[in-house]
C-alpha cells in the first residue's frame, strides 16, 4: 500500500472507492482515474493492482481492481457524480450488466454513513460478498465496518474467488 500525500492537510470526510477495468489497456485506465480522483479531494492511500477472474459473465477478460482511500468534502452524491463522470471520461460503454467496461468506480463507503436511494447505496451493497473489493480494501481499511463486519473478518471468510496479486502498484 502507499501513503500518499503525507502532508496534505486533511479537511473532509473519508470515502473508500473501488476502481475496475476489463477492456482496453485496463492499468493506464485504472491509473488515470486514480490521478482523476485526486482531482476531487485528497488521495490518502491507494492498493496495489490485483487481477480477478471475471464474476457472473465468465467469457469476458480478467479485470484488473484497486482501492483508493480518498479524503474529500464532497458529500456523497456530489461525489457520485463526479465518480460517474470520470467513467465517463475513462471511455466506459455502458452495455451488459457485468458484463465488460472500460471503467467502473463504486463508492464503497463514506464516513460510516448508511443511506439507501435511488441512485446511491451505502455502504455498496454487493461489496462485502465480493473478493475483488475486499482485498484491495484490507489493504488500506481493514479495520472499516461493512454490514457490522470488519473487512478483515469479511475477507476471512469468505471463499476465494480467483483474486490474485499482481505486485504493480496503482499509483
Ligand atoms: P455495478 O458497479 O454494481 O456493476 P453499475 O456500475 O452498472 O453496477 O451501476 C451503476 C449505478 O449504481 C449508478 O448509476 C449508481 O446510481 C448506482 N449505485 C448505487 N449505489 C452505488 C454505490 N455505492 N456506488 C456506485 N454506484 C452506486
Ligand atoms: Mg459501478
Amino acid at each position: 500500500m502507499m501513503e500518499m500525500s503525507a502532508s496534505a492537510p486533511l479537511r473532509g470526510n473519508r470515502a473508500y472507492i473501488s476502481l475496475g477495468s476489463n477492456l482496453g489497456d485496463s492499468l493506464q485506465t485504472l491509473r488515470r482515474a486514480a490521478a482523476a480522483l485526486g482531482g476531487l479531494g485528497t488521495v490518502v492511500a491507494a492498493s496495489p493492482v490485483y487481477e480477478t477472474d471475471p464474476v457472473g459473465l465468465r467469457e469476458q477478460p480478467a479485470f484488473l481492481n484497486a482501492v483508493v482511500e480518498l479524503d474529500t468534502t464532497l458529500e456523497p452524491l456530489p461525489l457520485l457524480d463526479a465518480l460517474l463522470a470520470i467513467e465517463a471520461e475513462g471511455g466506459r460503454e455502458r452495455g451488459i450488466r457485468f458484463g465488460p467496461r472500460t471503467l467502473d468506480l463504486d463508492l464503497i463507503w463514506y464516513d460510516g454513513r448508511q443511506l439507501e436511494s435511488d441512485r446511491l447505496t451505502l455502504p455498496h451493497p454487493r461489496a462485502h460478498e465480493r473478493e475483488f473489493v475486499l482485498r484491495p480494501l484490507a489493504d488500506v481499511a481493514p479495520g472499516i465496518d461493512l454490514h457490522g463486519e470488519t473487512v478483515a473478518a469479511l475477507l476471512e471468510r469468505l471463499p476465494p474467488q480467483g483474486v490474485r496479486a499482481t505486485g504493480t502498484p496503482l499509483m
